[in-house]
Order: C-alpha cells, then sequence, then structure tokens
C-alpha cells in the first residue's frame, strides 16, 4: 500500500481544503497555488489511478464523470469556458500521483496553451 494523496487526506479531512462541489465519485478543490483567475481541480475519490492515461484505461465511465463536474464547475465559477489540464509524468510537471484535472477559466489569454 502507498501512502495516501494529499488529496485523499483532504477529503477524509485530515488536512484542510476548500471542497467545492462532491459526488459519489468524484470531488473538487480550489487550487491552492492559483495559475488562473479560476483554478479548480477535480478529483476521483480513489486514489488507485495516477495519472489519466491509467484512469481511461481502467475507468473510461469515471473520467467522463470528471469532465462533467468540471463543466458544471466552469459554469459555477466563470462563464462556463474553461480549459481542462492533466500533467501526466513528473517531466510534465505531475507532483501529486492521485489524478487530477486542473479546470482553469475566466481571464485566459487566447493564445496561451500553459497551464
Ligand atoms: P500537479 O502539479 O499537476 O500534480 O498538480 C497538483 C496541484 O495540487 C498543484 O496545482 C498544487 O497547487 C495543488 N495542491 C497541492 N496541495 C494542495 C492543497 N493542500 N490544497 C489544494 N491544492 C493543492
Amino acid at each position: 500500500m502507498t501512502d495516501p494523496s494529499i488529496f485523499t487526506r483532504i477529503l477524509d479531512g485530515e488536512i484542510p481544503g476548500e471542497i467545492l462541489a462532491e459526488t459519489d465519485r468524484v470531488f473538487a478543490l480550489r487550487d491552492i497555488n492559483p495559475q488562473a483567475p479560476v483554478h479548480l481541480l477535480v478529483i476521483p475519490k480513489t486514489g488507485n489511478y495516477k495519472d489519466v492515461v491509467e484512469l481511461a484505461t481502467g475507468d473510461a465511465s469515471l473520467l467522463a464523470e470528471m469532465v462533467s463536474m468540471a463543466q458544471q464547475l466552469a459554469t459555477t465559477h466563470t462563464d462556463g469556458d474553461f480549459r481542462l489540464v492533466f500533467n501526466t509524468g513528473a517531466n510534465a510537471g505531475q507532483t501529486v500521483f492521485h489524478v487530477h484535472a486542473h479546470v482553469l477559466g475566466g481571464g485566459l489569454s487566447e493564445a496561451s496553451v500553459g497551464a
């Protein structure tokens, strides 16, 4: 067994975090270090998948639930438009190996593609 991720520890109430939405299988947090005017994280409750590649292979319906929650959050927290980013692998900037989607919105530049 690996140690619970920081996201699991927030979900379990062991450490503080701002949980904005929750379903049976997915929850959303406000990112502690925002890179955009709106920067939220959508996270499966299970820590079984380290990245989006594992999740897409292992449970595509859970990935679809994440996208659905991202769309709902973008509607609630900004104008409905959003960028969805999955950093995948340490060399791509992934630091937490419990799959999560960055939901970025609000005043994004048209040309930018980075998180
Ligand atoms: P990544 O670098 O793609 O693995 O994303 C991890 C994200 O988790 C970063 O954007 C961090 O700012 C965010 N993060 C780390 N710790 C916390 C926390 N305690 N509460 C909310 N977001 C966090």
